[in-house]
């Protein structure tokens, strides 16, 4: 595919802007051929239009003809071929392999999204009939379901090219609500995003939807995201990626005259809690998971075990020496970009330069290899940066006295995406202190699993607490996804050819 290195709006592309940035070879840290431009304002703000004009017609839309739509863009994606994953790849450094797994994750959740919205139950109708002969007062009819936010701007991360991107599970879910979407696409793999805007503009050509239902727009500087999210047109925002730019974005959209929600699904640390009895009858399999989990696509997933906390006994060390061997094993690995890279290597010095770390695994240098430290759950608590996120392959064992000190740590975390129990049935039957507290402070917690492989599932959870996320009631992965894009709205003693079809019974 031709790329144009222009935003799409309306349908057509457009690059009225003088500031421009190349998609970078991630392996060779070369720039690529085509120069992307810019998104100016005034195209922000026509996007921001024509997604208002475009929710008009979108959201009354039936739920049949906006399935057709979302499968549309699964078939329009697949019809990208190898071309897509090979441009990702080359934006990346990600395998093809995995990039592959990636693209039938983004089709599987638009037609799970497409079957979902099929079913008349999705708006969750509530029919509270009439009753005229209620004393004292007579009951007004009242019916509610859930109706589309209107107009989403949407902000994918670098680690997932297609299945937190372009149209991913944040532009899925709001477009099966009903809600236009505006996407800017993140520098890291521009090319990627263009090709699958290409798609979705072909998929909205098929299906006859208005062309201002999807935009995408451009930037490599924060000036793009910060005015997108300053639109008054647009109702939500939805955001994956770093804690430092979902909280710019989140300040923002408060501040704003109108305020309005944003879905900030940023890092974590993941604390993986190994109990006794794991860390002696399963030490083997154990460390040789959890290693594979730490270093699985060079660490770069928000679900990344970046903690492990233990207490301090016989079987501790021989546990961390074996984890220690598993990734000593790695080989050098590449990153996303040479920011992501530069950022993992300044973490890593930060952090050994912490008193009371013990490194468990030689200083990589300017390599990226796995990294481990340990320190006294006490003198973490001292130091808190040795929580804070290393995006990479890298996690830091905490060490209790005992198990009083180890629930007690835990309930000093700040809010994570995900909490892991390893242990043996004696341990688990022992462990509902902690999982009590690990219940407060997670969206999610596993037991004798990893957190890295978020299943796309109804069931699944994928937020949690502060700051984790800036909603602790949503998921921005699973179906339920789709009710950040909707709200709860009352018919009141509507006549029955007046109230939408779901509603008529
Ligand atoms: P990022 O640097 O925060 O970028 C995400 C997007 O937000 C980019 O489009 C970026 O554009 C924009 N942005 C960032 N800061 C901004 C600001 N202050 N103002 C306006 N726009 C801003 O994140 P990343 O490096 O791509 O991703 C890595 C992080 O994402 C890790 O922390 C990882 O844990 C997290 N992550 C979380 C999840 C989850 O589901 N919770 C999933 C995947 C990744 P610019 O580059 O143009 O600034």
């Amino acid at each position: 595919m031709k790329l144009t290195g222009k935003q799409i709006i309306n349908g057509t592309f457009v690059a009225g802007g003088t500031d421009t940035f190349n998609a970078v070879n991630a392996t060779s840290n070369t720039p690529l051929e085509t120069v992307f431009t810019e998104a100016t304002d005034v195209e922000l703000g026509n996007a921001a239009d024509v997604a208002l004009e475009a929710f008009k017609v979108y959201s009354k839309v039936s739920h049949t003809q906006r399935a057709g739509f979302l499968r549309n863009i699964a078939a329009e994606i697949d019809a990208l071929g190898d071309e897509l994953i090979e441009t990702a790849s080359i934006e990346t450094a990600l395998t093809h392999d995995r990039l592959k797994g990636e693209r039938q994750r983004t089709i599987n959740q638009l037609n799970a999204f497409a079957n979902f919205i099929e079913n008349p139950d999705w708006v969750k109708p509530i029919i509270d009939k009439a009753d005229p002969d209620r004393k004292p007062l007579p009951k007004p009819d009242l019916r509610q379901m859930q109706i589309p936010i209107g107009p989403v701007g949407v902000f994918g991360a670098s680690n997932f090219p297609l299945a937190f991107s372009v149209a991913g599970g944040d532009t899925a879910s709001a477009l099966a609500a009903g809600c236009p979407v505006i996407f800017k696409a993140h520098p890291a793999h521009p090319s990627t995003c263009e090709m699958v805007g290409v798609a979705i503009l072909r998929a909205i050509e098929k299906s006859k939807m208005p062309p201002g239902v999807f935009a995408l727009v451009h930037g490599k500087s924060n000036r793009i995201g910060s005015t997108l999210v300053m639109q008054s047109n647009l109702k939500a925002i939805a955001f994956t990626g770093s804690f430092k730019g979902g909280k710019a974005l989140y300040d923002l959209a408060v501040r704003r005259k109108e305020p309005i929600p944003v879905y900030a699904e940023m890092g974590s640390v993941n604390p993986v809690i190994i109990l006794s009895g794991a860390a002696k009858e399963k030490r083997e399999a154990t460390a040789k998971q959890l290693a594979g989990s730490i270093t699985l696509g060079a660490g770069q997933f928000c679900t990344n075990p970046g903690v492990i906390v233990m207490k301090d006994e016989s079987d501790t060390t021989s546990f961390l020496d074996k984890l220690t061997e598993e990734l000593s094993a790695a080989q050098p690995m590449t990153m996303l970009t040479q920011t992501i890279s530069k950022s993992y290597l300044n973490g890593i010095k930060q952090q050994r330069s912490i008193a009371g770390i013990t490194p468990l695994l030689a200083d990589p240098k300017d390599r990226i290899l796995p990294h481990l430290i340990m320190i006294k759950a006490q003198d973490a608590l001292k130091n808190t940066l040795v929580l804070e996120e290393v995006f990479g392959p890298s996690s830091v064992a905490i060490i209790s006295n005992n198990m009083d000190e180890l629930i007690s740590f835990c309930s000093t975390m700040d809010g994570q995406l995900t909490a892991t129990i390893i242990g043996t049935d004696d341990d688990l039957q022992n462990a509902g202190e902690l999982i009590q507290v690990l219940t407060s402070k997670v969206g999610r917690l596993v037991v004798n699993g990893y957190p890295t492989g978020v299943e796309v599932s109804p069931a699944m959870m994928h937020g949690g607490p502060y700051p984790s996320t800036t909603d602790p009631r949503s998921t921005s992965v699973g179906l339920t996804a789709i009710y950040r894009f909707t709200r709860p709205f009352c018919y009141q003693n509507f006549p029955t050819f007046l109230l939408p079809e779901d509603l008529r019974k």
